[in-house]
């Protein structure tokens, strides 16, 4: 019980801070510029029309923005919202609940939605669609179905993992944004504008090696940069310095790529025990003793887009860049875009 209690308020304060520098408007959100332009005319030519905005589904790797373009679009359009999350749906009148008390306008953000269950997914359906539920009333012989209209919102659903949405209903958003890594560039403005916020002093050198090592994701930027302001702080004179980002990052075990211990486990692991692969992503998670889910939503999106993993349909295989990074002896022959050959 306790510990609930305490992890609880740790999670809060975690939340808070994330807020604290949650983007409020399009104007402050950095970088994904295409994106950015895209929402700016949907959300305009929505107000214009004095309809709300379609419904809007948001891909992309943890940390990169999804629930912060949720509430932008809400704030933009100038309206309410509510937030939830699939696994925090069980039962349809759970999802019901919500979507006969959202209102006109409004946004309905639902996080994970690739983990709805069945029964709520075809509950949305029809929400999405008709702006309509059925609900059954009575049981056995004298059970009916009755259909309760909704008012017009617009379902803002995010996922890490498209592939594990159903066509159905992924084809039923209007809207869909593919959110992806940022640039070094684009991290050292989301960087700067954090450390105004927080108060931070940093010098132009330390947010770029900063950026370096932040996995091109905001999320992680932020946090590093909690990090470094501690050490700064305990260490040095509270400024951070490309001193103070060098030596954090090594205490923090990331190197200048971004990578974390885990990431160069992981590819250690596939490389030392499978030979370089393929390894099925099972496998690989119970020899690195991480979840399934991390490894693929947070760890695999990131050592991918780096050159480092790659997926194939036998597994998971590491490239010659990842031999090369570790400083091991590469006994197969490999070719960067074929994999191992013989
Ligand atoms: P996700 O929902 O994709 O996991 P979040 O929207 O919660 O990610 O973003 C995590 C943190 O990163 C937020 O605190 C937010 O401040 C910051 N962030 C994300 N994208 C941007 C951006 N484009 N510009 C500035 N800050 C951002």
């Amino acid at each position: 019980m306790q510990s609930s209690v305490i992890s609880t308020s740790f999670q809060e304060e975690a939340d808070r801070q994330e807020n604290m520098l949650r983007p409020k408007m399009l104007k402050d959100f950095q970088g994904q510029q295409r994106l950015k332009d895209n929402l700016a005319v949907f959300v305009k030519a929505a107000r214009e029309r004095k309809e709300p905005l379609d419904h809007t589904f948001l891909i992309g790797p943890p940390g990169l923005g999804k629930t912060t373009l949720a509430t932008i679009i809400a704030n933009e359009m100038e309206s309410e919202i509510r937030m939830t999350s699939a696994p925090a749906l069980d039962k349809p009148k759970d999802l019901a609940g919500i979507l006969t008390n959202v209102t006109e306008g409004s946004v309905f953000f639902i996080d994970e939605i690739h983990r709805l269950k069945p029964a709520l997914e075809e509950m949305l359906y029809i929400a999405m669609e008709d702006f309509e539920i059925d609900w059954v009333i009575g049981q056995g012989p004298a059970a009916r179905t009755m259909r309760i209209p909704l008012p017009k919102f617009t379902l803002v659903g995010a996922t890490t993992k498209a592939g594990s949405v159903s066509s159905p209903l992924s084809s039923r958003f209007g809207i869909t944004c593919h959110i992806d890594f940022y640039t070094e560039e684009e991290l050292s403005s989301i960087i700067s504008r954090s450390a105004k916020i927080m108060n931070v002093a940093i010098d132009e050198e330390a947010v770029m090696l900063l950026a370096k090592c932040s996995r091109g994701t905001p999320r992680i930027a932020n946090r590093l940069l909690r990090r470094l302001r501690d050490f700064a702080t305990v260490m040095a004179d509270g400024n951070v310095t490309p001193k103070v980002v060098a030596f954090g990052m090594d205490r923090l075990g990331i190197d200048s790529n971004g990578l974390e211990t885990q990431d160069r486990n992981i590819l250690r692991t596939i490389i030392e025990f499978y030979d370089g692969g393929p390894v099925g992503a099972e496998t690989l998670s119970i020899s690195v003793g991480e979840a399934i889910e991390s490894l693929e939503d947070f760890y695999e999106p990131y050592l991918i887009q780096k050159g480092y993993l790659k997926r194939t349909p036998r597994g998971r295989m590491t490239t010659k860049k990842a031999y090369e990074l570790l400083g091991l002896p590469c006994k197969r022959n490999m070719d960067d875009n074929q994999g191992i050959l013989f």
